[in-house]
C-alpha cells in the first residue's frame, strides 16, 4: 500500500531532498510550507508528479490531513532567519509542533521531529552524546531556536507518554548541499558564494570554533531510517558527520577547491556561538545502521557545482 507522508518545511533545503527521495520510493508526499525560507523552485521538478502535492500553509495554524507519517521539518534553520522574527520561531516550534502532534494523534501517524545539535548549546561534553543535557543560554539571541527545539523534543516525549503517539526525535548536526538558499547565511553556502564571486570570506571570530558537516543525501538517508525503526525506538538520536573542522579550515578548503582569489576577513563572533560541535553517532550506527558515506570533499564538489550554476541564473 502506498504510504501518505506529510513533510512540513518540504520546500526548504533539507525538506526538498527528502520529498524527492520519498516520491522516488513510490510514496504519496504532501509537502506543507509557508515559503518563509523555502521556495517553490526547490520542488518544481516534483509538482507534475501525481504522487506529490504542495500546500502553502503555516503550521502555526491547524490543518487537517490524513497521513501515515509526518516528517516535521518546518522551521528556519539559519541563525539570521530564525532570529529575524524570534517569537515566530518559538511559535513554529511549540504551537506548530502541537498541531503536527495533533494530526499524529488523531490519524495514528508516526511523527519524526527534526531536532538539532543546538539542543546541546555551547557544549562542555565533546563529542556530544544523546545523554548530554546541554548548555543552552535560555535568554540569549539563539534561545528562540535552541529552547524552541528543546520544547519540541519535550512535546514529542509527552505526547508519546500521555497519548501513545509514535513520535521520534532526530538531532540533526550541520548539514549542507545543493538547494541551500543563496541568502541562507550559513557558513558553507556563504563561503562558497563568496569564493565564487571573488568576495572576502567572512570568518566570524578567529575561526577556531569547530563544526562537523554532513552532506544532505546522507542526512536524508538517516532521517528515513530513523522513521522506519520499530515503535519502541524513538531516540533522541544524533545524525551528523563526526569529521570535525575549524571554520578557518573550511574557509581555506573552499578557497582552494574553487580556485578563488578571495581573501579571508575576520568579523565579530555572534553572541552564544558554540565553540565546538561534533556528534557521537554510536547510537545511530548501532540502532539504525547509519553512518555518513560522503566525505566533505566529495560533498563540497557537488555543492560548489550547484552554486556555480545557481549564481549564473541570478
Ligand atoms: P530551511 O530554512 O531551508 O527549511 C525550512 C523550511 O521550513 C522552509 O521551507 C521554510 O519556508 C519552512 N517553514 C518555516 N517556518 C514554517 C512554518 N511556520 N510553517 C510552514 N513552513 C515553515 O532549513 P533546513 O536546513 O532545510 O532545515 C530543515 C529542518 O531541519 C529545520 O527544522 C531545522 O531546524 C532542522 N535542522 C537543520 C540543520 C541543517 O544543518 N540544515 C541542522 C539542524 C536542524
Ligand atoms: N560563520 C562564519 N562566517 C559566516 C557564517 C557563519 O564564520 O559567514 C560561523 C558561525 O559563526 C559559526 C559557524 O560558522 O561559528 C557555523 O555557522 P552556521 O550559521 O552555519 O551554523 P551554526 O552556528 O548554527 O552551527
Amino acid at each position: 500500500m502506498i504510504k501518505r507522508i506529510l513533510v512540513t518545511g518540504g520546500a526548504g533545503f533539507l525538506g526538498s531532498h527528502l520529498c524527492e527521495r520519498l516520491v522516488k520510493e513510490s510514496n504519496y508526499v504532501v509537502c506543507v510550507d509557508n515559503f518563509f525560507t523555502g521556495t517553490r523552485d526547490n520542488v518544481n521538478h516534483l509538482t507534475g508528479d501525481p504522487h506529490f502535492e504542495l500546500i502553502r500553509h503555516d503550521i502555526v495554524n491547524p490543518v487537517y490531513l490524513e497521513v501515515d507519517e509526518i516528517y516535521n521539518l518546518a522551521c528556519p534553520a539559519s541563525p539570521i532567519h530564525y532570529q529575524q522574527n524570534p517569537i515566530k520561531t518559538v511559535k513554529t516550534n511549540v504551537i506548530g509542533v502541537i498541531n503536527m502532534l495533533g494530526i499524529a494523534k488523531r490519524a495514528k501517524a508516526r511523527i519524526l521531529q527534526a531536532s538539532t545539535s543546538e539542543v546541546y548549546g555551547d557544549p562542555e561534553e565533546h563529542p556530544q552524546k544523546e545523554t548530554y543535557w546541554g548548555r543552552v543560554n535560555p535568554v540569549g539571541i539563539r534561545s528562540c531556536y535552541d529552547e524552541g527545539k528543546r520544547a519540541a523534543e519535550c512535546l514529542m516525549m509527552d505526547y508519546r507518554r500521555q497519548n501513545n503517539v509514535n513520535s521520534k526525535i532526530a538531532r540533526i548536526f550541520n548539514t549542507y548541499g545543493p538547494r541551500m538558499a543563496i541568502k541562507d547565511g550559513r557558513v558553507v553556502s556563504n563561503f562558497i558564494i563568496q569564493a565564487l564571486q571573488g568576495k572576502e570570506i567572512t570568518v566570524y571570530g578567529d575561526g577556531s570554533q569547530t563544526r562537523s558537516f554532513c552532506y544532505v543525501d546522507d542526512m536524508v538517508d538517516g532521517l528515513m531510517r530513523m522513521m522506519n525503526t520499530p515503535d519502541d525506538f524513538y531516540g533522541p538520536v544524533n545524525l551528523g558527520n563526526p569529521q570535525e573542522y575549524t571554520i578557518l579550515e573550511i574557509a581555506e578548503k573552499i578557497i582552494k577547491m574553487t580556485n578563488s582569489n578571495s581573501k579571508i576577513s575576520f568579523h565579530p563572533l555572534p553572541a552564544d556561538d558554540p565553540t565546538q560541535r561534533k556528534p557521537d553517532i554510536t547510537i545511530a550506527s548501532e540502532k539504525i545502521g547509519w553512518k555518513p558515506k560522503i566525505s566533505l570533499d566529495d560533498g563540497l564538489v557537488k555543492t560548489i557545482e550547484y552554486f556555480r550554476e545557481a549564481l549564473k541564473n541570478l
